[in-house]
C-alpha cells in the first residue's frame, strides 16, 4: 500500500519519502496468495477492487516480469443447486458493475478445469480476474516510486507521529506537510485508536504440476467466510502459480495473533479443497505459512483524512483485498491530498465513518 501510494504522489510531482521498517514486502502483502479479484461483498468493495484491476493491468507492464501477472481468471464454483441459485444474481451485479461474468453449467465446469470433482452444479467464471507475486510487486512499486523521482527509506521505522512530521526509533525527525499512514495491522501502534484487529490467514503450497490448473477456483461460499463475525472460517481457494504450483486457501481468525501454524485449520483448509478437487491429494504441500490481514469492524479499509490532525491520512485496513485495492486505494487517497476529483465516492472509505475515530 505504501508503495503504491508514494508512486501515485510522485508521479503527480510531489516530493515523496517511503519508509519501511523491515524491507519490501514483508507484511501482510508477503504473506498474501496475490488474487486481483473483483468480489462483490459490497457496492463499495466491489467498486474500488475493479479500480484495483483496471490499475494493476496499466501498471503491469512497466512493473515487468517479476510481478508474474497471469490474467488466469476467477472460477466461483457452486457445490450444489442452491449455491447456483446464488450465481444467477452474482452474474447481474457484476454485469451491472461493468465486469464480464458468464454463468456455467456442470459440463461448462468441469469443461474449464477437469481436475473439479464431479457432481458440482456449475459456477461463474470472471474471466478478467488475475494473480501477481505480491512480495515482489511491493518491491516493484517502491522501485517505480524512486523512477518516478520517491526517495526509498528502508530499515527506517517511525516511532510516532510529531506536530511538524515524524520522529523515527533513533531520534531522527524528519519535517513532512503530509503523512499517509499506511503501515497496515502496525498503523494502530502510530494511532492507537484505529479501529484494526489482526484477522490471521494460513496458505499451503503444493509442488509442481504445470497444467494441473488454469484459473483461481474460489468456492461460492467464500464471501460468507470473508464477512463471517467472530468464528474461525475456512473457504476453498485454490490458485494456479505460473510455475506450476498450487497455492492453496485459506483461513480466516481473530483473536489469534501468533504466528505459528494451527495444524486442525490447515487439515480444515486440506480437507475442503479435496472435496472440490481429488487431484490435490496426489500432490505434495512442501510449505505453509501464516499472515495478518488489517481488519476494520465493516471489512471496508480506512482510505482519507484522520479527522484529528490536518495533513495525516490513512491508507490500511484493507483486509483480504490489499493486493487487488493497492493502486485504487492510492488515486483515491492522492486526489484527497491533491483536492482532486476522486476517481470513486470516497464516502464509504472515510476513517471518520467510525464513532470510535470521531471520538478518538
Ligand atoms: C493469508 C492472506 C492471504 C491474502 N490474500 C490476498 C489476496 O489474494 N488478494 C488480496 O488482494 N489481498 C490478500 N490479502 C490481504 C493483503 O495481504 C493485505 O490487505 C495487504 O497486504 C495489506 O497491505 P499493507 O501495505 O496495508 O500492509 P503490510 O503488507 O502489512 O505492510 C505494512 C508495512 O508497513 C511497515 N511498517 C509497519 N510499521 C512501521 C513503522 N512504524 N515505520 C515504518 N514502516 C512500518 C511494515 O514493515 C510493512 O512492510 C491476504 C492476506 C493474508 C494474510
Amino acid at each position: 500500500m505504501g508503495g503504491a501510494c508514494a508512486l501515485a504522489l510522485a508521479r503527480q510531482g510531489c516530493r515523496v519519502g517511503l519508509l519501511e521498517a523491515e524491507g519490501w514486502g514483508l507484511g501482510a502483502t508477503g504473506a498474501a496468495m496475490g488474487h486481483l479479484v473483483a468480489l462483490d461483498g459490497s457496492p463499495e468493495e466491489l467498486a474500488l477492487c475493479r479500480l484495483g484491476l483496471e490499475r494493476w493491468k496499466e501498471l503491469a507492464p512497466e512493473l515487468g516480469a517479476a510481478l508474474d501477472m497471469t490474467t488466469c481468471g476467477t472460477l466461483w464454483v457452486a457445490a450444489d443447486d442452491e449455491e447456483m441459485e446464488l450465481v444467477r444474481p452474482r452474474c447481474e451485479t457484476y454485469r451491472a458493475a461493468g465486469i464480464r461474468a458468464e454463468l456455467l453449467d456442470a459440463a461448462a465446469l468441469r469443461g474449464l478445469e477437469p481436475c473439479l470433482a464431479t457432481g458440482l452444479a456449475g459456477g461463474m467464471l470472471v474471466p478478467g480476474d488475475a494473480v501477481v507475486y505480491p512480495p515482489a510487486g511491493a518491491r516493484l512499486l517502491a522501485e517505480a516510486a524512486a523512477r518516478a523521482g520517491a526517495e526509498l527509506l528502508c530499515g527506517r521505522r517511525v516511532a510516532s507521529l510529531e506536530p511538524e512530521g515524524l520522529r523515527l526509533d533513533d531520534g531522527t525527525r524528519l519535517p513532512a506537510g503530509r503523512v499517509v499512514i499506511a503501515a497496515g495491522s502496525d498503523s494502530k501502534r502510530l494511532l492507537p485508536d484505529l479501529p484494526l484487529v489482526k484477522r490471521k490467514g494460513h496458505l499451503a503450497i503444493t509442488d509442481r504440476r504445470p497444467g494441473f490448473l488454469r484459473h483461481q477456483l474460489v468456492e461460492l461460499g467464500y464471501l460468507k467466510s470473508a464477512h463471517a463475525s467472530r468464528e474461525d472460517s475456512v473457504a476453498f481457494n485454490l490458485q494456479p502459480r505460473p510455475n506450476g504450483q498450487l497455492l492453496l486457501g485459506s483461513s480466516r481468525q481473530f483473536g489469534d495473533e501468533s504466528p505459528d501454524l494451527r495444524p486442525h485449520l490447515l487439515q480444515r483448509m486440506i480437507r475442503r479443497a479435496l472435496a472440490y478437487v481429488p487431484g490435490l491429494a496426489e500432490v505434495p504441500v512442501l510449505r505453509a505459512w501464516t499472515g495478518f490481514r488489517p481488519t476494520t469492524p465493516d471489512h471496508r479499509p480506512l482510505i482519507g483524512p484522520w479527522p484529528h490532525r490536518p495533513g495525516v491520512f490513512l491508507a490500511c485496513g484493507h483486509e483480504g483485498l490489499g493486493i487487488t485495492t493497492a493502486p485504487a486505494t492510492a488515486e483515491l487517497l492522492t486526489a484527497w491530498i491533491l483536492g482532486q476529483a476522486p476517481p470513486l465516492d470516497p464516502a464509504p472509505y472515510l476513517p471518520s465513518r467510525f464513532p470510535e475515530v470521531a471520538r478518538a
